[in-house]
């Protein structure tokens, strides 16, 4: 560090704006890949206020990357059950149980400080740590430059940084965003809600969520880890202007929407007051712009009732992160980033459209829509069709990346771009193993399914290559099925015990599935086709110099 008059001069790899959910998940993932980043923020410590409260657990298999799920876990309150009601009846539900193919079958309510100070918590303890009362000024990016220029305040004075990359996590009102120059298109919610913490007597059952539709507009409530309950209703007749919302207003709304039994004991001070507030709903142009990406709020904002926010920017953190790190380590091209901005960016597309279909049924007036509307929950409910579809559908487990041309690779027509189930996948003496163990720590995973024995050898020299090209970073594990626990210890390392992961993925003979570190699934393809593989990973991947064009299996014998 130099000095230069009374303003600090530093140089920096990657910079993080921002320490909500998403800044702090983006740091703990980039520390627990060894990818140092400076992480900044305005605020003097982790929000103060519940805000987002409902933990997807898609948002759980982020946490667990880096250590934290137990803990979230262990501080939260576990939701098991999604109740939806149509005028005050229950017409049908889901159970968090029936999420398969996931190691945290489990909806969380664990209020955002609690969210925040863990994952700073865990930072810390990944050798990293939050700069406070640190506010980005300014950033200034020119075309071709190589580093962006961070104008800061710090608790030591002014400072100007150099950094490579730039992460944009600095919420709704981004100075990042702002700076750059990227459009935030969007608009009020016709909606207004009140959102209030609240002491209820003969609440809803604790340990479930519970959704009201109604001709008022939808409710959600949801109790809290203290006790208490987060009330979130969707209303026509208030103003929307944040002011406060009266305890008698309340009950009259829980009278209407949930019954006359629930008494509103106390309204608690979630940090907003008691307050009625009209969400906008909007999207960034782009979530990339040269050397800077936005993720979290500073990209994308929803209205609060279908948990989008937090878990989304949580999300954006996970898809960037391995990314990020291949492209600060000079492993891969700058255009990997170009992805995460695409897939994100379409994701964030689907969830405003999701939450205005969710606003739209809970308006519903109409007595055949209602009718149509609830006769349909009902049937497939009873169906178990709610559980099959609607409960991974709202955890998040179902998102796909597969609209994006740089994950439809492989020639056969699979799952690509699909997240790959947390399936158990014991050996290498690990028996509570799972593909996500597998996967962990590695910015892309070869499995090689269905694999023969007369074709393990060549398995075995793909491995070697892949070692050489990519610098070890793409392992390649055979994985074999047996029929049951008791069958005989097949050859290969890794075991698919009842052959699940072979079905999920059609894989009926000898096979190559590239899974990225998110989870989802980049490439399958042949055994026979390992060309392909290479030339996709050469795509994405700077190859070892070193390795000689006769290590190639595009140009050796193997192709
Ligand atoms: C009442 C309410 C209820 C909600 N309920 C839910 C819910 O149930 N589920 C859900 O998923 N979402 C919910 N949300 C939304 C959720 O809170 C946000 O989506 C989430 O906080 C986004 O996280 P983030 O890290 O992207 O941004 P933020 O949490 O806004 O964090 C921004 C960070 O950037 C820092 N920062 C800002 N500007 C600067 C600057 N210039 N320089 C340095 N640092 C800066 C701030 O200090 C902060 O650390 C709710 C929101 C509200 C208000």
């Amino acid at each position: 560090m130099v000095r230069h008059g009374p303003t600090m001069s530093t140089e920096s790899g990657i910079v993080v704006v921002g320490a909500g959910p998403t800044g702090l998940t983006l740091a703990c993932e980039l520390h627990s890949r060894g990818i140092p980043c400076r992480t900044i923020a305005e605020a003097g410590g982790p929000t103060t206020v519940t805000r987002a409260l409902g933990m997807f657990t898609r948002s759980l298999e982020v946490l667990e990357d880096f250590g934290a799920a137990e803990e979230a876990i262990a501080r939260g309150q576990r939701l098991e059950i999604v109740n939806i009601y149509g005028d005050r009846r229950r017409i049908g539900g889901f159970h968090a149980a029936s999420l398969t193919g996931t190691r945290h079958p489990v909806i969380l309510a664990l209020p955002q400080s609690e969210t925040e100070l863990l994952l700073e918590e865990r930072l810390e303890l990944l050798g990293g740590s939050v700069e406070r009362e640190t506010t980005l000024r300014e950033l200034r990016q020119s075309p071709g430059d190589t580093t962006v220029r961070l104008a800061l305040s710090t608790p030591h004075g002014d400072e100007t940084v150099e950094a490579r990359w730039v992460v944009g996590a600095d919420g709704a009102h981004s100075t990042v965003r702002k700076s750059l120059g990227i459009e935030f298109a969007g608009e009020a919610t016709r909606d207004v809600f009140v959102i209030v913490d609240a002491m209820l007597d003969d609440g809803p059952a604790t340990g479930e969520v519970h959704y009201y539709f109604s001709r008022d507009g939808i409710m959600v409530i949801s109790p809290l880890p203290d006790g208490s309950y987060r009330i979130a209703a969707g209303m026509s007749g208030f103003i929307g202007d944040g002011s406060p919302v009266s305890a008698s207003a309340v009950q009259e709304i829980l009278d209407r929407r949930v019954g006359r039994g629930t008494r509103l004991r106390e309204l608690r001070d979630a940090g907003w007051g008691a307050a009625q507030v009209r969400p906008h709903t909007r999207l960034a142009d782009r979530f990339r712009s040269g050397r800077c990406l936005l993720a979290g709020d500073a990209g994308h904002v929803y209205s609060p009732i279908g948990g989008q926010g937090m878990n989304g920017g949580i999300q954006d953190a996970h898809n960037l992160a391995w990314k990020l790190g291949l492209v600060a380590t000079n492993k891969a091209s700058e255009s990997l980033l170009d992805s995460y901005a695409h897939e994100r960016r379409a994701v964030a597309q689907r969830s405003l459209r999701l939450t205005a279909t969710q606003m739209r049924m809970g308006r519903m007036r109409s007595r055949v829509g209602l009718a149509l509307r609830n006769g349909l929950v009902t049937g497939m409910s009873r169906a178990g069709m709610l559980d099959r579809y609607m409960a991974p559908e709202s955890v998040m487990l179902k998102i796909s990346y597969s609209e994006n041309p740089g994950v439809s690779a492989g020639g056969w027509r699979g799952r690509q771009g699909d997240r790959i189930p947390d399936l158990p996948l014991t050996g290498d003496g690990k028996d509570s193993q799972t593909l996500f163990d597998v996967i962990r720590g590695h910015p892309l995973t070869v499995l090689a399914l269905a694999v023969k024995q007369e074709d393990s050898g060549r398995v075995d020299e793909l491995a070697k290559r892949a070692f050489v090209r990519y610098d070890g970073l793409v392992p390649i594990h055979k994985v074999a099925i047996v029929k049951d626990s008791h069958a005989a210890a097949p050859s290969a390392p890794l075991i698919d015990c009842g052959g699940r992961l072979h079905r999920h993925l059609r894989a009926k003979e000898a096979s190559l599935c590239l899974v990225r570190a998110d989870g989802h699934i980049a490439y399958f393809d042949s055994l026979t086709a390992s060309a392909s593989l290479f030339a996709y990973l050469d795509a994405v991947l700077h190859v070892n110099d070193s390795s000689s064009v006769n290590d190639s299996p595009v140009a050796g014998k193997a192709t």
